[in-house]
């Protein structure tokens, strides 16, 4: 079985040109605190979103207090709130979670018929080359169905990030264009970030989006960007520096990737 899914990985990079298993040495993932420090309620903002997009053009986090959803796509900055607005982030904002990446792609397929977000893994699974490495994704198409999420922001004293996700909401698109954009992680970062997949939408409307549970895809374009650097910086904060990193337990991480609803 091995064999074939590598004999399918590699017909696609001989299809689209291009290896993935020689990813370009610039691309580096950029990301700002882990996520055990989400976890544990550190929600103040450490890294601009200018200094973000000094770092990439492509990429997914959170905004200062935790406010809603941020989508970095094209260089932009977005922010689904949890009223289901969209709007762009300005530069000064702060952002206490994110991970972005100046995205290139490595592989590409078009995709027709996703029945659902676990069968998009099983199509994704299948292209990238090893377990070992970091993925930038990007599914650009149209889609049938679209379930997401987003959070209200948080006051001090910040709950931890299973509570303020009990007071989310969530949002259903039907019939819409748009992006996902996001990341695979592998299984050994599990404590400073999620591992596997992690994706946020946005409409091509540029009017609605969030943290991604659930889709349906009719037809679009999967992009594989291969990456095997990763620089993290670090809030300096009390917060971070007085935070129990090893805290979080399994089902927290559970409420955390796909919601508590
Ligand atoms: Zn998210």
């Amino acid at each position: 079985m091995k064999y074939l899914l590598c004999a399918f990985t590699v017909a696609l990079f001989v299809l689209n040109g291009c290896s993935a298993l020689t990813p370009r040495s610039h691309e580096t993932l950029f990301q700002v605190s882990t996520i055990n420090a989400l976890m544990e309620g550190v929600y103040e903002g450490s890294v601009t979103v200018a200094e973000l997009r000094k770092r990439g053009n492509f990429g997914i986090g959170t905004v200062n207090g935790l406010d809603g959803e941020l989508i970095m796509l094209d260089g932009q900055c977005y922010q689904v709130k949890d009223d289901g607005s969209v709007s762009i982030v300005e530069d000064e904002v702060m952002t206490p979670f994110a991970v972005v990446t100046s995205f290139k792609s490595n592989q590409k397929v078009d995709v027709l018929n996703i029945e659902s977000y676990d069968h998009l893994k099983q199509v994704i699974d299948v292209m990238i080359p090893s377990d070992n490495i970091f993925y930038a994704i990007k599914v650009e198409g149209n889609f049938n169905y679209v379930k997401t999420r987003s959070v209200p922001r948080q006051y001090r004293p910040y709950p931890r990030l299973a509570e303020a996700l009990e007071n989310q909401t969530l949002f259903e698109f039907k019939d819409v264009g748009g992006t996902l954009v996001g990341f695979w992680f592998p299984e050994y970062i599990k404590d400073i970030n999620d591992p596997g997949y992690h994706l946020h939408f946005l409409n091509s409307s540029e009017s609605g989006g969030g943290h991604l549970l659930d889709c349906k895809i009719r037809n679009a374009t999967i992009t594989i960007d291969s990456t095997l650097s990763f620089f993290m910086v670090l809030p300096g904060s009390n917060a971070f520096y007085s935070a129990d990193l090893m805290g979080a337990t399994e089902l927290e991480l559970d409420v955390v990737e796909m919601g508590s609803n």
